[in-house]
């Protein structure tokens, strides 16, 4: 079980409000896309999810407990960024067990968690080579797999595929969607991409102004807009 609740939350920098009483219910094992134009607030909503910012106002309820005070790393939640930082002198299997060596966990441990997450992400055969050896879809899927092996609750991500080219980042989409399945995890997906919204989500919000627009399926969305900007945003070709 891990439901999402954002409750009221407020972010301003100095005098400027960039996100306005952002109120919504994410569902356990939910995959929801946040969509809207460059600087409506999206990686600052989920930096403040993550707890890599603070809220002005408002809480984050992580299955019923109100996580707003708490570290990130207690948080049960792992963030996949838009530029993935690899180390380039470690192996593929080391830079998946990283966050397991902070952790000082057993080797066993280390070595069943990575595996596993190897599998899942098809890295089995690479796990002995360097990043730099990889294709650019590989070594995002080695960031991914850096999330997986925390076991997080509620996996972020922010604009993944945006440094990937358009057919890498079609196979990678599907290549999400088939993760969320087998880890059946509640996920928090960010992109400036309605067709990546419109394809991946269970649910859609869409910002604008670092407001909620709407929060509903694509077909609601796609159908019943209830403002111009979402039918402007949903219908404008890509
Ligand atoms: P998006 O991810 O949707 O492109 P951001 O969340 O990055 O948007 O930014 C939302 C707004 O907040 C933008 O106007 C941006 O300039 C501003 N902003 C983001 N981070 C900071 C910061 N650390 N200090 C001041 N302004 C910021
Ligand atoms: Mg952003």
């Amino acid at each position: 079980m891990a439901t999402l609740d954002l409750e009221n939350i407020c972010k301003s920098f100095g005098p400027a409000k960039v996100l306005h009483d952002i109120d919504l219910a994410i569902r356990d094992k939910e995959f929801v896309v946040f969509v809207g134009p460059s600087g409506c607030g999206k990686s600052t909503l989920l930096r403040i999810i993550a707890g890599l910012e603070e809220a002005t106002d408002g809480r984050i309820v992580i299955e019923g407990r109100d996580v707003s005070r708490e570290d990130p790393v207690d948080r049960g939640i792992s963030m996949v960024f838009q530029s993935y930082a690899l180390y380039p002198h470690l192996t593929v299997f080391e830079n998946i067990a990283f966050p397991l060596r902070v952790q000082k966990m057993t080797q066993q441990d280390v070595n069943q968690r990575v595996n596993r997450a190897a599998e899942i992400l098809q890295l089995t055969d690479k796990l002995t080579l360097k990043p730099g050896q990889l294709s650019g879809g590989q070594r995002q899927r080695v960031a991914i797999g850096r999330s997986i092996v925390r076991e997080p609750k509620v996996f972020l991500f922010d604009e993944p595929l945006s440094n990937l080219d358009a057919a890498l980042r079609g196979d990678m989409r599907v290549e999400l969607s088939q993760l969320h399945r087998e880890l059946n995890a509640t996920m928090v997906y960010v992109t400036h991409d309605q067709v990546e919204a419109m394809t991946m989500a269970d649910r859609i919000v869409v910002l604008n102004g670092g407001r909620v627009e709407q929060f509903g399926s694509p077909m609601e969305l796609y159908h019943h807009p209830a403002t111009k900007f979402v039918a402007g945003f949903i219908g404008q070709p890509n």
